[in-house]
């Protein structure tokens, strides 16, 4: 059941970052691992792979060291659900986090 929970979480952590940034899945790996959430290449790939599917994000591949790299950048559907989803977030931590301050409209 958590793990249905942190799904989502874990979704909206990866979409964030590749709206700042394009990232590759041993770089997610260890930002989601400092975040507290353990995932193995066979739960990351298929999450990103899906994320494109849907179009949240957009593929690019790099050759670096003599090896293809794939690069994943958010398109503006995934900056647009992250926005929506920020929205959410605030309200959700201000109530989940009952001390929290109220979300400020962004
Ligand atoms: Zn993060």
């Amino acid at each position: 059941m958590l793990k249905d929970f942190f799904a989502g979480f874990i979704k909206l952590h990866i979409v964030y970052h590749a709206s700042h940034a394009p990232v590759f899945g041993l770089e997610l790996m260890r930002e989601l691992a400092r975040h507290g959430y353990q995932l193995s290449p066979g739960t990351l790939y298929p999450t990103l792979s899906k994320l494109e599917r849907d179009g949240y994000l957009r593929c690019e591949e790099k050759l670096v060291n003599g090896k293809i790299r794939k690069y994943y950048t958010a398109t503006s559907l995934g900056k647009k659900a992250l926005k929506e989803a920020r929205a959410k977030i605030g309200e959700l931590v201000a109530e989940v986090l009952e001390d929290a301050p109220p979300a400020t409209e962004a």
